[in-house]
């Protein structure tokens, strides 16, 4: 069985004070188990110093990713950071390929597998995005649109790193829109990318890759879209934000839960 993964995207938002005090929250009202990882993604300023404040909180479990991480591991790239920064800093996991990226920095399928294969030989777990618009979806053809997608981003990982992979279908329309996808939409793409992890990498690793839902996942539907039996985890923006709604969202992906 695979474990589930539920990661807070906190995209630009939260001080310093903040990010700290959300963290602490989080750990009082999560029931940790190892069935599910938990991963926050705070601002670049605030990994160093997020990664610090979980390791001296007793018993907390929640791991710290970045929200973006360069293909190139040194050199004149302004306002950048590379992936061995990140490791640096105690960073384990990294998105890329956001569509927030890719909508106001102009990332392409070509950048984001860039990326995703420096974080792998990196040895960071790189959460890689894909989804389609509101208009592919409105033509049906968001199954082409997700493949070529996965294809591009996958192009290059062996079938020994591709296991480190986790892949976040979030189609565009339900980010940040309140708008989620139904359950069956949400079942239904995460098998399709099943399906093609398994016509190129074979049937283990189709079976061990987790594939996350993302787009609106707050406290109140996360229990039925985690029980979707492709859906294995969720990749949460503004429902990352308020402890609560966070917590509620990963104690329902616990395996006695849906
Ligand atoms: C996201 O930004 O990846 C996301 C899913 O945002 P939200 O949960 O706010 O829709």
């Amino acid at each position: 069985m695979r474990n589930k993964i539920i990661v807070g995207n906190w995209k630009m938002n939260n001080s310093s004070s903040e990010s700290l005090e959300l963290v602490k929250k989080i750990n009082d009202l999560v029931v940790w188990k190892s069935d599910v990882e938990v991963v926050v993604c705070p601002p670049s300023v605030y990994i160093a110093t997020t990664v610090k404040e979980i390791k001296g909180i007793k018993g907390c479990q929640i791991k710290v990713g970045a929200q973006n991480g360069h293909f190139e591991s040194k050199g004149a790239f302004t306002g950048e950071i590379s992936c061995a920064m990140l490791i640096d800093v105690g960073v384990e996991y990294v998105v890329v390929g956001h569509s927030e990226r890719r909508q106001y920095f102009g990332e392409t399928d070509e950048v984001v597998n860039k990326r995703a294969l420096c974080a792998i030989k990196s040895g960071l777990t790189p959460i890689v995005c894909v989804g389609e618009t509101l208009a592919e979806r409105e033509n049906s053809i968001t199954e082409e649109i997700i493949r070529k997608q996965v294809k591009l981003i996958l192009n290059g990982i062996s079938e020994n790193e591709i296991e480190k992979v986790i892949i976040a279908y979030e189609p565009i329309w339900a980010i940040g829109t309140g708008k989620t996808a139904t359950n069956e939409q949400a079942n239904e793409v995460c098998k399709s990318i099943r399906n093609l992890v398994y016509e190129l990498y074979g049937e283990k690793v189709s079976e061990a890759i987790r594939i996350q839902y993302g787009g609106s996942m707050n406290g109140e539907n996360a229990r039925e879209l985690l029980s979707q039996s492709e859906i294995d985890g969720g990749l949460v923006g503004g429902a990352s934000l308020k402890a609560e709604e966070f917590s509620k969202i990963v104690n329902s992906a616990h395996n006695d839960n849906n």
